[in-house]
């Protein structure tokens, strides 16, 4: 079976100008290549009707899936619903499902139901309904000589809930007849050209069939193979002595074998082991709480984090010597360990983890900017400490510091054990 080649075409004034960037594409170009599907080109135009039409006229020329997204609303500038009508002939109807389900969001939100809703619940009789459990427009897959154009709303969660939930399924079985199997080896706190040279040797032993992708990320190198074959069973059975030999080559560096974020992998060790976990930030400004507050159940072990921007913040809030700051100054190995360890005290947590810096970008000078100290404390006092100088922006550097927080905690806690084998 040849590959499926598709587009997605994105539509709204916003795009074009800048105001939204056009995330949408991204996520489904990634899900399209999850399914082996080649997507071929990405078109964004601007909410006008002799602009989409002409866009729709050109991908589906060369392709057999087009995905559309945005333009579906209730107000004048959302065309798109209309366009298709007039593109795939007949009259819109409407669809009880979707007119029930929009009337409840109303009432629900307490709004009164206004005419112009009730449009939001017909769709053109040419299409096969895409329920939109999140939001009122609903999404719609036409089909025309074997090709198939899906429409769905521009606002990104709803578009991916129409995706995961109704669309994704149905483009697999539609359009993949091959099996394509993924595998993963995460690692970090080591560059891209340092694994690539160990692991060289293994790449270059693999059969054709199967493809291994570098995706650099935040202090972590993702290594993907690909595999593609008849069937996901033998093809997953050929594919994991190559991940198991990637993964045991590089096996300090390595933290999980699925594709997943450090904040998860932490939930995971702390939750199994029973133990809870506090944080005193600085320059990250409450970023690694944030990000280990985005894994669902976090409370399970998240005592909570503490904030201390400012350096009295630090010694009155936290309890951190005064003593301390003024001998070794407030970004120091000293500070950053006695953060950590008053973190633990006062969230009463069995690991606690500290971190104080400076991350503008260095200047080269004496200023200190760059530099970050960063402790972790745990059970009977044992307390770690590093230092980093992180060379970006200062968003990037924010990122880095996070990242490098995390693994740093992970790496504590795990103690030179590999969860990631069991
Ligand atoms: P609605 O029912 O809310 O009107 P819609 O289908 O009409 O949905 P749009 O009006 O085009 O969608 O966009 C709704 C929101 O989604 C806007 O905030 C828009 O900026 C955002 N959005 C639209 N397209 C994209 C995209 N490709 N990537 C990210 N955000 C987008
Ligand atoms: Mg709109």
């Amino acid at each position: 079976m040849s590959k499926t080649v598709a587009s997605v075409i994105t539509i709204g004034d916003e795009l074009l100008i800048g105001q939204t960037i056009d995330t949408n594409s991204a996520w489904i170009g990634k899900q399209l290549n999850a399914l082996g599907i080649d997507l071929r080109r990405r078109v964004a135009v601007g909410d006008d009707k002799k602009a989409i039409t002409d866009a729709l006229n050109e991908e589906l020329a060369n392709a057999q899936l087009v995905i559309v997204t945005g333009g579906l609303g209730p107000t004048a500038d959302d065309i798109t619903k209309p366009l298709l009508l007039e593109y795939f002939g007949g009259k819109m109807v409407v669809n009880e499902r979707v007119l029930a389900h929009v009337k409840d969001l109303f009432t629900k939100r307490n709004r009164p139901f206004l005419e112009r809703n009730m449009k939001q619940a017909e769709v053109p009789e040419t299409c096969m309904v895409l329920f939109n459990r999140m939001g009122t427009a609903p999404g719609m897959w036409f089909e025309r000589d074997g090709r198939v154009v899906i429409s769905l709303p521009g606002v990104p969660f709803e578009m991916i809930s129409i995706m995961l939930e109704e669309a994704l399924p149905r483009i697999k079985e539609r359009f993949t007849g091959d099996a394509i199997v993924h595998l993963s080896v995460i690692t970090a706190g080591e560059g891209e050209s340092f694994v690539a040279e160990k692991i060289q040797d293994l790449e270059e032993a693999l059969p054709a069939h199967i493809k291994l992708a570098y995706l650099p990320g935040a202090g972590m190198v993702k290594l993907r193979l690909t595999g593609h074959g008849t069937d996901e069973a033998t093809l997953t059975d050929e594919m994991r002595p190559h991940q198991m030999a990637i993964a045991n080559r590089l096996e300090d560096i390595v933290i999980s074998l699925t594709d997943e974020p450090m904040e998860a992998i932490l939930h995971r060790w702390f939750t199994s082991h029973g133990k809870t976990l506090a944080l005193a930030e600085s320059c990250t400004g409450g970023y690694m709480a944030h990000l280990l507050t985005q894994v669902s159940g976090s409370s399970k072990y998240f005592r909570g984090g503490i904030v201390v921007y400012q350096t009295d913040v630090k010694t009155e809030v936290l309890g951190v010597n005064k003593d301390i700051v003024d001998a070794n100054g407030v970004v120091s190995e000293a500070t950053a360990m006695a953060m950590a360890q008053q973190a633990t005290t006062v969230l009463k947590a069995d690991y606690g983890f500290g971190i104080t810096g400076l991350l503008e970008p260095p200047t080269g000078d004496d200023k200190g900017t760059g530099v970050a100290w960063m402790a972790v404390a745990g059970p009977e006092g044992k307390t770690v400490s590093r230092r980093y100088v992180f060379h970006y922006d200062r968003h990037r550097n924010k990122e880095m510091a996070a990242s490098m927080g995390l693994l740093m905690l992970y790496k504590f806690v795990t103690d030179g054990t590999r969860p990631w084998r069991d």
